[in-house]
């Protein structure tokens, strides 16, 4: 993507808004946005959601912050948000999202769909990894630039900074609730796996987990978070192809005594 926009960030240069960033997995990506500005979007989507929903409270919310907190601990140092939130609300639709600024959100019907710890470690690792690869700074970037590419040029080339500011304000609000591109899905796939090994929990897990959710989505809508997602076979393969290097992850993580035993309510 970024050398699609070269033209665009020839341009933008000068004002020191181009930006390339390589993703942990290698990808080169576009990043136009200071993480400061999309903390913050981060931080004013998590308070809507928590203001507009009830908290789980009692086993449920205990179960799912065990697994989430499990990961948080084993994350690789320096990586993404120094501290992460989690918030386990009373919500049917089985739904999971991390933000930018370290806000991990679970539904209590997420728990319906992921049969077992390892199964919602599945979930919660791959949204980790959205965060942690850095997805909504690509995301809005390319959508800013593309949905507004002639507004940018007429920034660039008339007054500049403040109008160019403006647009990419607004890009960024708009921006962090964007769906997820496939490339980024397939990403997230195979850095969750690795983050949920790295605190000991069994990737193989993972399998079932998308066959659930394929199965959830079957006959219902399915859910917003998952409709971008790669087709059940396609990510099936790709995990199956990262699964040896997972198991020998997670089987370090056992020997260094992580074991997860989170009670699924
Ligand atoms: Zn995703």
């Amino acid at each position: 993507m970024c050398r699609r926009l070269t033209i665009l960030l020839v341009m933008l240069l000068p004002l020191g808004l181009g930006a390339c960033a390589t993703s942990p997995l290698g990808r080169s990506q576009l990043a136009l946005f200071d993480d400061s500005q999309l903390q913050q979007q981060g931080a004013e989507a998590y308070q809507q959601y928590a203001g507009s929903h009830e908290r789980a409270t009692g086993a449920t919310a205990d179960y799912a912050s065990c697994v989430a907190n499990a990961i948080i601990r084993e994350l690789p140092q320096g990586d993404g948000p120094e501290q992460w939130q989690v918030g386990v609300f009373k919500d049917d639709s089985p739904n999971a999202f991390a933000l930018p600024g370290g806000y991990v959100v679970i539904n209590s019907g997420m728990l319906k769909v992921a049969e077992n710890q390892d199964q919602l470690a599945t979930v919660v690792g791959h949204e980790m990894a959205h965060v942690l690869a850095d997805h909504a700074n690509e995301r809005t970037s390319t959508q800013t630039l593309t949905q507004s590419g002639l507004g940018v040029i007429q920034a660039v080339a008339g007054s500049g900074g403040e109008q160019l500011a403006t647009l990419l304000g607004a890009g960024a609000q708009y921006g962090i609730l964007l769906p997820y591109s496939r490339k980024q899905e397939s990403e997230a796939d195979v850095l969750g796996l690795r983050l949920m090994a790295r605190a000991g929990f069994n990737p193989e897990a993972s399998l079932q987990l998308w066959q659930n959710m394929s199965q959830a989505s079957g006959s219902n809508e399915p859910p917003a978070w998952a409709s971008t997602h790669p087709s059940n076979g396609q990510r099936i393969n790709a995990l199956e192809s990262h699964m040896s290097e997972a198991q020998q992850t997670a089987a370090r993580a056992r020997e260094a005594s992580l074991r997860p035993d989170c009670q699924r309510p």
